[in-house]
């Protein structure tokens, strides 16, 4: 009999560790609440204590994948003006809310290109790119709740802006 044979199902599985949360990705799982926790907590830890390779590695993950990078710091900046307008909000990321609504521009309700640079600056295709919509704006009384968060075309969302739908036609930095 193998070692893996005797351990009892409860121990293999680990839940409330790190080790735990590794068993669920590797299979292929949603890892449980515990082990979110417990892998949250290692990492702070291990953070903590690798603070020159942690930047390492934020830094080259940084330079491969800076469509995230970009989409993380519009989630901070959005944050910090909800907070400023002191709206309700509530934690989400892109994936969700295109999981929870699907990739459909919700203003002209065609399909978006999630592969599409998210911003004018971002390069070809940008216009059918993803971004965000709070459905009320948040300076009319919107908040920032999953709830109001629509996926949108970055050039439906700009021409949008805070106003009705019907809008002149505005000049683009790259077209
Ligand atoms: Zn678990
Ligand atoms: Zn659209």
């Amino acid at each position: 009999m193998s070692e893996t044979d005797r351990k009892p199902p409860q121990e293999w599985h680990n839940c409330g560790t790190h080790s735990g949360y590794r068993g669920h990705r590797q299979r292929g799982e949603t890892a449980c609440d515990p082990c979110l926790n417990a892998n949250t907590e290692y990492y702070k830890i291990w953070r903590a204590n690798n603070k020159e390779r942690y930047r390492e590695i934020a830094y080259s993950w940084g330079k491969r994948n800076p469509e995230k990078v970009r989409s993380n710091m519009r989630n901070v900046c959005r944050r910090r003006r909800a907070r400023k307008l002191s709206v309700e909000s509530e934690p989400y990321t892109q994936d969700l809310i295109v999981e929870l609504y699907g990739a459909i521009c919700h203003i002209c309700l065609e399909e978006i290109d999630l592969t599409a640079p998210q911003h004018p600056m971002g390069g070809e295709g940008w216009e059918k790119g993803l971004q965000l919509d709070h459905v009320l704006p948040l300076s009319k009384g919107g908040n920032d709740k999953i709830e109001n968060i629509r996926p949108a075309h970055v050039k439906c969302n700009i021409l949008k802006g805070n106003k009705p739908l019907a809008q002149p036609e505005i000049t683009f930095p790259v077209n």
